[in-house]
C-alpha cells in the first residue's frame, strides 16, 4: 500500500473525499506507521462546545496540507507511512462510556505498533490516551502541553473528570512523571492563587506567555527541555494560541501565543521519542475562515515531522 497524499494535480485539492492530508484510509491492522484519527467528543466541556466537530473540519483544511517541511528540510511522507484510520468510536452523552473506548481504541493500536495523533474532541480525550500509553509503555511518560490552562483544576460540579482536570489526573495516576513535564502558554487570569497549588506541589515547568516573549524567542527556545528516549506525549490545546490567531476554541484566552510562535516552539522541541500526541479544543462553529483549522493542520505537520526524526 503506498501512505502518499492524493496528487492535486489528478483531482484538485477541493474535490475528492476529505481525510487527513488526503491520506488513504486504513485499518489498524495495516502497515504503516503512523496513524491519524478523530477523537470526536466535547462531553468533557465547561464553556462553549463544538470540539466535536474538529476532526471533521480539521481533514477538511488539510486538503491544503503538504508534506515537505522548509525548515526541517524533510519530506514526511516519504520518511513514514501515515493513513488517516478514521474516528474513534465515543458516546456523545457519555464521558465514561467514550472512556472506555478510546482507551481500548488507543490500545489496539499500540498493540500493532503503532504512533498515532488524535484529533479531538475537548481535552478531556487526553486521559484515556495517556491510561493506554502508561499501561502499554509500562512507564510514565514524559509530557509536553500546550494549553492557556494548567487543566489541573479540581472536580466540577461534582464530576471529577472534565476538560479541566485531565492534567490533574494525568500526574495523580502515575501516567506522566512531572519531572519531565512542561506547560506552555499558560497564562491567567486563574480563578484564585491556589489554582498553582498543584504545579508548585509537583515542581511542573510552566512556560508562560510571559516567560516566552520575556527576551527575545530564540533565548526561550534555548531553554527547553530535551526529551530523551523515554517515551513522549505532545497534547497541543489549541487554545494556548491568543484567540485573534485561534477563535475557534471553547475557552478563549486574551493574551496568547501567535501561531508562528507555535511553529517556531513545535520545531525547536528535541523529542527523541514522541509515541502519540494529541490536538484538542477546536470548535469549528465558533471558527473564522477555518483559521483555527488550519493551525490545527500545521499543528499534527509538526507532530509528524517530530515523529520522523530518529
Ligand atoms: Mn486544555
Ligand atoms: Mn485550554
Amino acid at each position: 500500500m503506498e501512505y502518499k497524499p492524493l496528487s492535486g494535480r489528478e483531482f484538485p485539492r477541493y474535490s475528492a473525499i476529505k481525510t487527513f492530508f488526503r491520506l488513504p484510509i486504513s485499518e489498524i491492522k495495516a502497515d504503516f506507521d503512523v496513524a491519524l484519527f478523530g477523537a470526536p467528543f466535547d462531553g468533557g466541556t465547561s464553556y462553549r462546545p463544538g470540539a466535536r466537530f474538529a476532526a471533521t473540519k480539521v481533514r477538511e483544511a488539510s486538503s491544503l496540507g503538504r508534506g515537505f517541511h522548509m525548515t526541517r528540510a524533510l519530506q514526511v511522507f516519504e520518511k513514514l507511512k501515515v493513513a488517516d484510520i478514521g474516528d474513534c468510536p465515543t458516546v456523545p452523552i457519555s464521558l465514561s462510556q467514550t472512556y472506555s473506548k478510546i482507551e481500548s481504541f488507543t490500545s489496539l493500536l499500540l498493540k500493532k505498533k503503532k504512533r498515532f495523533i488524535a484529533c479531538g474532541g475537548d481535552h478531556s480525550i487526553t486521559l484515556p490516551i495517556l491510561r493506554a500509553l502508561k499501561k502499554h509503555h509500562k512507564t510514565k511518560m514524559a509530557f509536553i502541553h500546550f494549553d492557556a490552562h494548567l487543566d489541573t483544576y479540581p472536580a466540577a460540579w461534582g464530576c471529577e473528570f472534565h476538560h479541566g482536570s485531565f492534567a490533574r489526573h494525568a500526574v495523580e495516576e502515575g501516567l506522566v512523571d512531572p519531572k519531565k513535564m512542561i506547560q506552555i502558554g499558560i497564562r491567567g487570569p486563574l480563578a484564585a492563587g491556589e489554582d498553582l497549588d498543584f504545579i508548585k506541589k509537583h515542581k511542573i515547568r510552566v512556560a508562560t506567555v510571559d516567560e516566552v516573549r520575556k527576551t527575545n524567542l530564540q533565548d526561550f527556545l534555548k531553554s527547553l527541555p530535551t526529551f530523551d528516549e523515554t517515551p513522549t506525549y505532545l497534547s497541543f490545546d489549541v487554545d494556548c494560541l491568543d484567540p485573534a490567531y485561534a477563535p475557534g476554541t471553547g475557552t478563549p484566552v486574551i493574551g496568547g501565543l501567535t501561531s508562528y510562535e507555535t511553529q517556531r516552539i513545535l520545531r525547536a522541541l528535541k523529542v527523541k521519542n514522541l509515541v502519540g500526541g494529541d490536538l484538542v479544543e477546536i470548535s469549528p462553529p465558533y471558527d473564522h475562515a477555518d483559521i483555527t483549522s488550519l493551525v490545527g493542520v500545521d499543528v499534527m505537520f509538526e507532530m509528524l515531522c517530530m515523529m520522523s526524526r530518529y
